[in-house]
C-alpha cells in the first residue's frame, strides 16, 4: 500500500508554506513563520482536521551557527538527507521556468502527532536527474535571494505544489497560503478552472476569479510595505513567460510590480492578519480588503517542557487537547508544585548553557531570556543601551541574561547586532552573567522559554506582526516583559501575565530603553526577590501567565477558528 493511501479519501485543506519547522534535525525553517507552520500541522494532527502541508525540501538547510573569537556569526552549511526522514513520492510534475521544463518531485514526511493523529507533509524537490543542473538547485537554499531564483522557488512551491497534489490524487477543499510566497498557486487554479474559448460570450474573461477566491484563504504576516515579496514584470516574464496574460496579472498583482501579497489578497475570500493589531495595520496598508484577525497560537505539547507537562497532566488532565483547561491554573495547580517544575526546567537550561558556552549561571538569580531571529527591528540591543545603568541595577538585585538567535546570512545589520551583543557580554563580565547560545533551533527554544524566569521582547512597533516565543514562555509559567506590539497588545495584563515596556507619550529607542530599565529595577526584580507585594507575588504571576495566556494563545484555538471561519466555505 502506498504510504499516501490513508490521506487520499477525505477532502483536505492544502496548507502552503515556504518554510516549515518539523523537528530540529530538519532545517527547513528560518524562524517564526516556519515554526507557526509546524505548529499548525501539529495542531491539525491533534484535532484530526484533514490537512496536507506543502513546502520546499530545502536540502541545503538554513545554516549552522557558530561564532568566531570576536563574536561574529560563522555560517556553516547544514544540509540534511530527506531519505532519512521521509519517503519519495511516486509522482512528479513539470512546469516551465525560463523556457525550460522543470520537473518537481518530492518527499512525504508523515507528521506524527503525540495524540496519535498524523498529517502528510509534502516537501517539493527539483533535484532530479531529468533537470538542468541549475534547476536542480531551485529547492536547495531556503530564501535563496530576492530575484529570479526566488521567483522560481515560489513558482515551484505554488504551481508545482498544486500540480503535484493533483498528480498524487489528493481531494482538496481549500488552499491556505501561509504568507504570500505561495500566491502563484492561485494563478495555477485560475488556469485550471478557466473556461474554454467556445464557452465564452464576446468580451468575457476565461478566468473565473470568484471561483478561485472561494477556494483560497490567505494569512498575511508582514506589517510593512517593504517587507512584501515583489518581482519586476521583466523578471516575471522571463521566468514565467505567458503563464497568465500580463494584463490580467497586473490587474491582480499590481501595476508596477508583481506584489505577492496583493495577488493573494485579490484571490482569497478569507484573509487574516496574525494578531488584532497586525490586522488593523494590514487594513490601513491595503484599504478596501476585509482583513480578519486570527491571533497566532503555539502548539501546547511541543512548547511545554517535560516537568510542566507532568504538572498539567496531574492537575489539569486533557489540557493538551483542550488547552482552555489551563484557565484554571491559577487555582488548581499548587504553587509549590509549579515552582518545583519551573526549578527543574531552569536547571536544564543552566546545564545547557554550561555545556554549550562554559558560562555558569546561578539558580538563585533570575534569568532574562531573549531569543529570536536577530534582525534590526527586534532590537536585541535595547537592553544594552546604557551599560552603566544596567550594571547599577544588577549591583542591587542580580540578574542574568541568556541570548540566542541567528541572523539571515544576507542581513548585515542582524550580523552586526550579534557581534555587538558579544561585545556587551564581554563588557558586562563580572557584573551581569550572560551567555549567547549558538545555533538557535526548536530544542534550544524550548529550553530557553521554559528555563528563563522572564521572557524579554523589545521589537520596534508595529513591526512585530505577532511574535510567538512569549506564548511559548506562557505555557511554561514564564511571564513576558515586552514592548506592546503584536500579540502582547492582547496578552499583556499588567502585573498579572507580565509587564509592558514603553510609554504612550514618549517613543523612540532611548525612551523605550529607559522604560525597560525602570520596569526591571522598580517592579520585576523587587517582585522576584520578594520585596514587592505579597510573598507569593511571583508564583501568582506565573499562574497568571498560564491561566490567562496559555489557555488562549495556543494553536488549537487558532485552528478551530480557521476551521470554522476560513475553511468553512
Ligand atoms: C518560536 C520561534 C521563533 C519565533 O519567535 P518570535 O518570538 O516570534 O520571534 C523563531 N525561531 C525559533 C527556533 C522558534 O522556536
Amino acid at each position: 500500500m502506498s504510504p499516501l493511501e490513508p490521506y487520499l479519501h477525505t477532502p483536505r485543506v492544502a496548507y502552503f508554506s515556504m518554510e516549515i519547522a518539523l523537528e530540529s534535525a530538519i532545517p527547513t525553517y528560518a524562524g517564526g513563520l516556519g515554526v507557526l507552520a509546524g505548529d499548525t500541522v501539529r495542531a491539525a494532527a491533534d484535532l484530526e482536521l484533514p490537512l496536507v502541508a506543502v513546502s520546499l525540501v530545502s536540502r541545503g538547510g538554513h545554516f549552522r551557527q557558530t561564532f568566531d573569537p570576536a563574536g561574529r556569526q560563522v555560517e556553516q552549511p547544514a544540509p540534511w538527507e530527506p531519505r532519512e526522514h521521509a519517503t519519495p513520492l511516486a509522482a512528479k510534475v513539470a512546469l516551465t521556468l525560463e523556457e525550460r521544463e522543470v520537473w518537481v518531485g518530492g518527499w512525504l514526511y508523515v507528521l506524527q502527532g503525540h495524540l496519535g493523529g498524523t498529517q502528510p507533509v509534502l516537501l517539493l524537490d527539483t533535484d532530479l536527474d531529468e533537470n538542468h543542473p541549475d534547476d536542480r538547485q531551485i529547492t536547495h537554499r531556503l530564501y535563496g535571494d530576492d530575484g529570479p531564483y526566488r521567483l522560481k522557488q515560489e513558482a515551484v512551491l505554488g504551481i508545482g505544489g498544486v500540480r503535484l497534489l493533483q498528480a498524487l490524487g489528493f481531494r482538496l477543499r481549500q488552499y491556505h497560503m501561509n504568507e504570500g510566497h505561495s500566491a502563484l498557486l492561485a494563478l495555477e487554479l485560475l488556469r485550471r478552472h478557466a473556461h474554454r474559448p467556445e464557452e465564452l460570450r464576446p468580451g468575457e474573461s476565461p478566468y473565473d476569479v470568484p471561483m478561485v477566491r472561494g477556494l483560497c484563504c490567505f494569512t498575511t504576516h508582514t506589517p510593512v510595505e517593504a517587507g512584501h515579496d515583489r518581482f519586476s514584470y521583466t523578471v516575471v516574464q522571463r521566468v514565467l513567460d505567458d503563464f497568465i496574460p500580463l494584463a490580467v496579472l497586473k490587474q491582480l498583482a499590481g501595476e508596477d510590480a508583481l506584489n505577492m501579497t496583493r495577488l493573494a489578497l485579490n484571490l482569497s475570500e478569507y484573509v487574516n492578519g496574525v494578531a488584532q493589531r497586525h490586522a488593523e495595520v494590514s487594513r490601513r496598508m491595503f484599504p478596501g480588503y476585509r482583513v480578519h484577525a486570527v491571533t497566532n497560537g503555539v502548539h501546547p505539547h511541543t512548547w511545554t517542557a517535560p516537568p510542566l507537562r507532568a504538572l498539567y497532566d496531574r492537575y489539569l488532565p486533557g489540557w493538551c487537547h483542550e488547552p482552555e483547561l489551563l484557565v484554571r491554573a491559577d487555582c488548581c495547580v499548587p504553587q509549590a508544585a509549579l515552582l518545583q517544575a519551573h526549578t527543574e526546567a531552569k536547571q536544564a537550561l543552566i546545564a545547557l548553557v554550561g555545556a554549550r558556552t562554559g558560562v555558569t549561571l546561578d539558580p538563585a538569580a533570575p534569568i532574562l531570556g531573549f531569543a529570536r531571529r536577530m534582525t534590526a527591528y527586534k532590537r536585541p540591543d535595547l537592553l544594552f543601551s546604557d551599560l552603566e545603568r544596567l550594571k547599577a541595577i544588577a549591583g542591587t538585585r542580580p540578574f542574568q541574561v541568556v541570548l540566542a538567535g541567528k541572523a539571515h546570512p544576507r542581513d548585515e545589520g542582524g550580523k552586526r547586532l550579534i557581534e555587538q551583543l558579544h561585545r556587551q557580554i564581554r563588557r558586562l563580565a563580572g557584573s551581569v552573567s550572560m551567555a549567547y547560545l549558538p545555533d538557535y533551533d526548536l530544542d534550544t527554544a524550548l529550553a530557553m522559554v521554559s528555563g528563563s524566569d522572564v521572557w524579554l521582547n523589545t521589537p520596534l512597533p508595529p513591526l512585530e506582526a505577532s511574535g510567538t516565543s512569549g506564548m511559548k514562555a506562557a505555557f511554561n509559567g514564564v511571564p513576558s516583559l515586552s514592548v506592546l506590539d503584536g500579540w502582547w497588545v492582547e496578552g499583556c495584563i499588567e502585573g498579572v501575565t507580565g509587564w509592558s515596556v514603553g510609554s504612550a507619550t514618549e517613543v523612540g529607542h532611548e525612551a523605550d530603553a529607559r522604560a525597560l530599565y525602570d520596569k526591571l529595577e522598580q517592579v520585576v526584580l523587587p517582585l522576584f526577590y520578594g520585596q514587592l507585594g505579597a510573598a507569593d507575588g511571583w508564583v501568582r504571576l506565573m499562574q497568571g501567565a498560564i491561566a490567562k495566556n496559555a489557555s488562549f494563545f495556543n494553536s488549537h484555538r487558532m485552528m478551530r477558528r480557521y476551521a470554522t471561519e476560513a475553511y468553512s466555505t
